[in-house]
């Protein structure tokens, strides 16, 4: 394969993040603490939600969300099969079942009006899914969630920054959680944050995220701090280290202007390929702000002289990272082995993976990068 001229992703890392991390190292205090704190006051304050715990993952955020719902065997969430696994994933570890619904066709968002279907009395929360950062009808998923007494959690992994209606993700449901993958839209490395308006919440997930203790290690080792402390449950291994949060707040602290060059990427992407008959660009709607965290096309694999898989191997021929999101849940081995999906179950789903390519989309992506990626794009689908 050719050397990566143009990968999918590069981390957006700069001075300040080495010299806020490097600050940690020498403070001597590795594990959760001020920094953890500061970057979940800083986060409530962009998103706009009362209370937000730092956690090692939006994998763990889900997970602990659920948990201390008390989620367990003989509930079902309804949630999407186009997504990335650990949204299902975190459903099955609490013992409870997932109820797998198909998309829209324009943003391979969650399907309300097939939420509304698959309701039951088993039911008890709605995981809808912020594809690309896109997002999913909000309005519509709060309407359902509370004419049938359900929770609504936002798996907003790729949501970071986005503005729905003009209200943050992270302040319009029960709870949201965020990644901070090292792919992600602002990064610690390994990361996530739950961010809910609900108090009782956030404090069971703290409890939860530290083996179920009865207080933090941060106030236990404090000066004044006792050495007593109680386990009221059995709780979990989840919280976020002071090195990655120092990232977060940095990476926190540029995050509009992230979401400003991802913006001006899409821009350049949509001016090149307005008029490409064999791809579908994403849609969006000038209601929300988005934050650009994928650019998703579809190849048009019945018209198209490159089907997709030829289109993203010739691709990385000419040095172009490329990636797929997502291959949907009931493809996967795990899953067909639960005995409960088959391939024709999620037409649409199956239909959008079938032409997906993400192109590369980061900060520092220039035009003419940009414009590399286009003329290849158009090269391989007319040759
Ligand atoms: C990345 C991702 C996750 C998992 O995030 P982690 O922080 O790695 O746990 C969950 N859902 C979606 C849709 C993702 O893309």
């Amino acid at each position: 394969m050719a050397e990566q001229r143009i990968p999918f992703v590069r981390v957006e890392l700069d001075e300040s993040d080495i010299s806020a991390v490097e600050g940690v190292l020498r403070s001597g205090w590795l594990t959760t603490a001020s920094q953890v704190k500061a970057l979940e006051d800083e986060l409530a304050a962009y998103t706009g939600a009362p209370f937000v715990n730092a956690v090692n993952s939006a994998t763990a955020a889900m997970h602990l969300a659920l948990a201390a719902w008390d989620l367990g065997p003989g509930d079902e969430v309804v949630t999407t099969p186009y997504t990335f696994t650990a949204t299902a994933n975190v459903i099955i570890h609490c013992g409870a079942e997932p109820v797998l619904v198909d998309v829209l066709e324009h943003d391979a968002n969650i399907d309300p009006e097939l939420i509304e279907r698959a309701i039951t009395p088993r039911t008890r929360a709605i995981l809808p899914v912020h594809i690309a950062g896109s997002p999913c009808d909000m309005d519509a998923i709060m309407d359902i969630g509370r004419r049938h007494s359900l929770k609504v959690l936002e798996d907003a992994a790729h949501a970071i920054g986005t503005l729905y209606r003009g209200r943050p993700v992270g302040s319009i449901s029960d709870a949201a959680a965020f990644s901070f993958y090292a792919n992600k839209t602002m990064t610690t490395g390994e990361g996530g944050a739950l961010a809910t308006s609900d108090e009782e919440l956030s404090a069971r997930v703290r409890r939860l995220t530290l083996h179920g203790m009865s207080r933090d290690a941060w106030n236990r080792y404090d000066a004044g701090g006792s050495w007593r402390y109680d386990i009221q449950e059995f709780g979990f291994k989840d919280n976020l280290t002071d090195i990655a949060a120092a990232l977060g707040r940095t990476q926190l602290a540029r995050l509009e202007s992230f979401i400003d060059e991802r913006t001006r990427v899409a821009q350049r992407y949509f001016a090149n390929l307005r008029d490409e008959e064999h791809l579908i660009l994403p849609t969006f709607s000038e209601e929300h702000r988005l934050p650009w965290h994928l650019f998703m096309v579809r190849v048009r694999n019945e018209s198209s002289p490159a089907q997709r898989d030829d289109v993203i191997r010739q691709l990385a021929e000419r040095g172009i990272g490329t990636s797929v999101h997502f291959i949907p849940l009931h493809y996967h081995t795990a899953y067909r082995n639960l005995g409960r999906w088959q391939v024709g179950d999620f037409p649409i789903a199956e239909r959008i993976f079938d032409g997906e390519v993400s192109l590369p989309m980061y900060p520092g992506l220039s035009d003419t990068e940009v414009d590399d990626v286009c003329a290849a794009l158009r090269e391989i689908l007319h040759p």
